[in-house]
């Protein structure tokens, strides 16, 4: 599948995840670390730590156990190929570096090819499965632009996220307030400047 749309493996999963999540190894596993960081992980604020962590990792790495190109299964046709902008879409990812948030905005812009779009709340829930995955930003960006382009077949596509990373703010070089933005253009708004400025001029990230 992978290989078919051209996205290079590590774009979307560099291996099969198991269907579920283990339990048993992440109860294991975070009481090892409430241990290791010289904690008693049997005090009464943490005997229940490991299974509430079990759960909230369960949720906030859902992404990995879906495949996010099956958002865009929905199409409709419209008459006229005019600009698609869903902009301000908040996400919460983990940063793979250091498994602390970064979360933020993505703004999904596309330019449809014979009228093919999809539903615009398709685009917040590819940017949602794409995010719930250990991720860096870069990365993110780059897949969500890849699906859209390799699935829908459009004209063009452009994905801009901007996102603050608490590995920055909270630990590190501490910066907070600092914004990372990255951005991934294809067809028409890699090629043809004046377009990808238009859509840029729109987020106002264009001065
Ligand atoms: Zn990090």
């Amino acid at each position: 599948m992978s290989q078919r749309l051209g996205l290079h493996p590590t774009e979307v999963s560099a291996f099969e995840p198991p269907a579920t999540v283990d339990h048993e190894k992440l109860l294991h596993a975070v009481r090892l670390i409430l241990e290791a960081i010289g904690e008693d992980p049997d005090r009464e604020g943490l005997v229940d730590t490991p299974k509430r962590v079990a759960r909230m990792y369960e949720e906030i790495f859902s992404g990995l156990r879906g495949d996010p190109r099956d958002e865009l299964s929905a199409r409709f046709h419209v008459e006229h190929d005019e600009l698609v902008l869903v902009k301000d879409i908040t996400f919460y990812s983990a940063c793979e570096h250091h498994l602390l948030p970064f979360y933020g905005k993505a703004h999904v812009a596309y330019l449809p090819s014979h009228g093919v779009v999809t539903g615009l709340s398709k685009l917040a829930r590819l940017v949602d499965q794409v995010a719930k995955r250990p991720q860096i930003q870069e990365r993110m960006t780059n897949t969500i632009a890849n699906i859209l382009h390799e699935t829908l077949e459009p004209q063009g596509v452009l994905v801009v996220i901007e996102a603050e990373h608490l590995c920055m703010t909270m630990r590190g070089i501490k910066k907070p307030g600092s914004l990372t933005i990255t951005m991934a253009s294809r067809g028409v708004y890699d090629q043809d400047s004046t377009k990808q400025d238009q859509v840029l001029r729109m987020l106002n990230l264009h001065p």
